[in-house]
């Protein structure tokens, strides 16, 4: 069945085939870790997930590649501020380096919570210096870029299309230009691609234009270059990434083969709060040890996904948590239902929905149109092993494990609590019995009591 995808680049629906053969080579812009991932991220991952899944439903093998950046992204998208990294060493007191190991993990562990598949490579930056080198070098040698005292820009007056993506010309982008934009460069839209690093910042490597780092924008273009090819299939990301994060990937491209590398170009909209951001200050900055603290795992929240395109912003309300809880008890509750029916099912009528659902799916990864036909195999009067089966497999494409019961309330235990009830059991070990009364009691105060077993203990 045919498959179409949004394409950014053309701004159209397009029927998708891969390049070459059966296999579909995918580049997935990943995040930047020096924070914890909130609800927001976490959707563009999601997305990222059902796209692998729809591209396995319908056959195809993939080479998936998800860069971790660990170095060079400054506070603005565009050149301002300072690395990321540094924000957060600092913030922390820590090495970058460990900031990175330390937020990499925890955001490898979201993915697995909210079963996410791993894409078939993940690449840091900072393991990458060596091609990124190699490739600022090329983009140098073909004429593309110009340098300061401490900077090698790219200068996108160079390049005819520059603004392909999002529509912007570099002279609008000129006249839009902010007062304070770095005097150095020669067009607002100039980005860096090769930075002198000043002796506090730790990452540096030693290179051709002495010890520098790397800008932002420069890693997705080699580690695609490296694992994917000159071109390849599709690139995804956030829509925050259109303006100026692709729109460079593909300037950077240009100069150093003259190809756009990705034939589709696919975005996910942002989740939103109220209407607005996500952030600290308003205190919506939400995790998954939010939604675990407040009786939400994370399958609810991969099931609140699918309510929406992933083209279109949607707006998170505990409500809407909670309805998405309900309607994933239902969901597995029927599933059950079929598995213990015996009723006869006449082969087309599993063969309608499954080409209903499957046309769903392909069309541009339509979820809420998918989630239909779920529902209407759920509701079917005639319980039947065959409904179920046929359940199983479209749950390889929502990955809800809607055969395994929701998981338990003793697994919804905050992670607080857990953590005090570790402090408990070493204090047990090393026979503080005072300590261990005092945590018990500050445990019983936040609502949660805990009883010592033979193999340790049991929260409820
Ligand atoms: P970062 O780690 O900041 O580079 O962001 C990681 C990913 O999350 C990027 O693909 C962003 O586009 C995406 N992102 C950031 N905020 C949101 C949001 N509120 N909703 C959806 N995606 C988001
Ligand atoms: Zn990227």
């Amino acid at each position: 069945m045919d498959i179409y995808f949004y394409n950014t680049l053309t701004k159209k629906k397009e029927k998708f085939l891969p390049l070459k053969g059966n296999e579909v080579r995918m580049y997935s812009c990943g995040p930047t870790v020096y924070y914890d991932a909130h609800i927001g991220n976490l959707r563009a991952y999601l997305f990222m997930d059902s796209l692998r899944r729809v591209l396995k439903y319908n056959g195809y093998t993939l080479k998936h590649v998800m860069n971790i950046t660990d170095v060079g992204h400054l506070t603005s998208d565009a050149d301002e501020g300072e690395d990321k990294m540094m924000v957060a060493a600092k913030r922390e007191n820590k090495d970058p380096y460990e900031i990175a190991d330390y937020y990499m993990n925890k955001f490898l562990q979201d993915m697995d919570k909210l079963n996410i598949e791993r894409p078939e490579i993940i690449a840091r930056a900072t393991e990458h210096i060596d091609i990124m080198e190699e490739y600022v070098k090329k983009i140098i040698e073909n004429g593309y870029t110009y340098q300061t005292e401490d900077t090698i820009y790219f200068d996108t007056s160079k390049l005819p299309n520059y603004g392909i993506l999002s529509g912007k010309k570099v002279d609008e982008q000129k006249a839009g230009a902010r007062v304070d934009f770095d005097t150095n460069k020669k067009n607002v839209s100039d980005f860096a691609l090769w930075i002198k690093a000043p002796k506090e910042h730790i990452m540096q490597w030693d290179s051709f234009f002495g010890k520098c780092y790397p800008g932002w924008h420069l890693e997705c273009s080699a580690m695609g270059y490296k694992y994917l090819g000159e071109e390849f299939d599709i690139h995804t990301g956030g829509i925050d990434h259109i303006p100026i994060h692709h729109e460079n990937e593909i300037a950077q491209a240009q100069g150093f083969c003259g190809k756009i590398p990705a034939k589709f170009w696919m975005h996910v909209n942002f989740l939103k709060i109220n209407g607005g951001k996500l952030s600290k200050s308003l205190n919506n900055f939400y995790t998954l040890s939010d939604l675990k603290e407040k009786g939400y795992l994370p399958e609810v929240y991969r099931m609140f996904n699918f309510g929406s395109s992933y083209r279109i912003p949607i707006n998170f309300t505990w409500d809407g948590m909670d309805a998405s809880l309900k309607a994933l008890i239902k969901l597995k509750e029927g599933y059950q239902n079929h598995l213990n029916g015996n009723d006869e099912i006449e082969d087309d009528v599993i063969k309608n929905y499954e080409v209903k659902f499957h046309q769903a799916i392909n069309d541009d990864l339509n979820m809420p149109m998918a989630m239909s036909v779920v529902w209407d195999v759920i509701k079917n009067p005639k319980k039947s092993k065959k409904f179920a089966e046929l359940l199983l497999k479209f749950d390889t494409v929502l990955g809800l494990n809607i055969d395994k019961p929701i998981e338990s309330q003793e697994k919804m235990i905050p992670d607080e609590i857990i953590e005090l009830a570790e402090k408990r059991k070493m204090a047990r070990e090393n026979k503080d019995w005072a300590e261990s009364d005092r945590i018990r009691d500050e445990i019983a105060k936040k609502g949660y009591t805990i009883k010592d077993t033979k193999n340790g203990y049991e929260l409820t």
